[in-house]
């Protein structure tokens, strides 16, 4: 079923984000550092071209709200800046913006953040301090692998298998996908329904 998607808000500081309460939407952030696919994954869950891919890594400092209608559910899918664009993550802590880190910390209808990682590199360090920040703050956490299609199929499920032993934080089976072959995006978009219905009962 096709989903009615538009953009609702593109912030740049957080007098700009869509109110919070007129009626409360509910929102799934999308995070994940620089290049990991992250605009094309966005536009292949909304079924639409709406992120800008391809943009210079760390140009897009905006957060960007979109209004996504399921026929179901009604949510906003919110696309977070690439994170970790910082030259030495061991150093720089400083890898998001203040906004982005405020946004994530504060906003009170953010129910999920999809921590996009790429399938093939194992989890970076960027990866891993994202993954550490985000568990200290109190909002679930969901893996999305990004660029599948560069793993063989028989391959996939034993490389799973390995960034869960070697203690990958999510709070459900992350969801394999490409945005090339189109892979694991409808299982994505199902998750996304199915956790904001289960939020609502
Ligand atoms: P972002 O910076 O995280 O928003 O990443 P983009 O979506 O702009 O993609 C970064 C680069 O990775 C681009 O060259 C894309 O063509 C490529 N890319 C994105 N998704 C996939 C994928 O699923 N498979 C493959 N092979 N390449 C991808």
């Amino acid at each position: 079923m096709s989903w009615k998607v538009s953009v609702e808000a593109t912030a740049f500081n957080t007098g700009q984000f869509p109110p919070e309460n007129e009626p409360r939407i509910l929102e799934i952030a999308m995070a994940g550092r620089s290049n990991v696919g992250k605009s094309t994954l966005v536009n292949a869950i909304l079924g639409s071209k709406l992120a800008y891919v391809g943009a210079t890594p760390g140009k897009t400092r905006s957060i960007n709200f979109y209004r996504v209608e399921t026929g179901t559910v009604s949510f906003r899918l919110v696309d977070l800046p690439g994170y970790g664009y910082a030259r030495s993550s061991k150093t720089d802590k400083k890898v998001w913006s203040q906004l982005t880190s405020s946004y994530v910390e504060k906003r009170a209808s953010l129910v999920l953040v999809c921590h996009l990682a790429d399938f093939r590199h194992g989890l970076l360090n960027n990866d891993r301090l994202l993954q550490e920040w985000l568990s200290q703050q109190s909002k679930p956490l969901m893996v999305l692998f990004t660029k599948a299609d560069k793993i063989a199929k028989s391959k996939r499920r034993a490389t799973l298998q390995q960034y869960v032993k070697d203690g990958l934080i999510s709070t459900d089976v992350p969801i394999i996908t490409s945005g090339e072959d189109r892979s694991g995006i409808d299982e994505a978009r199902a998750f996304m329904v199915r956790y904001l219905q289960g939020l609502a009962v």
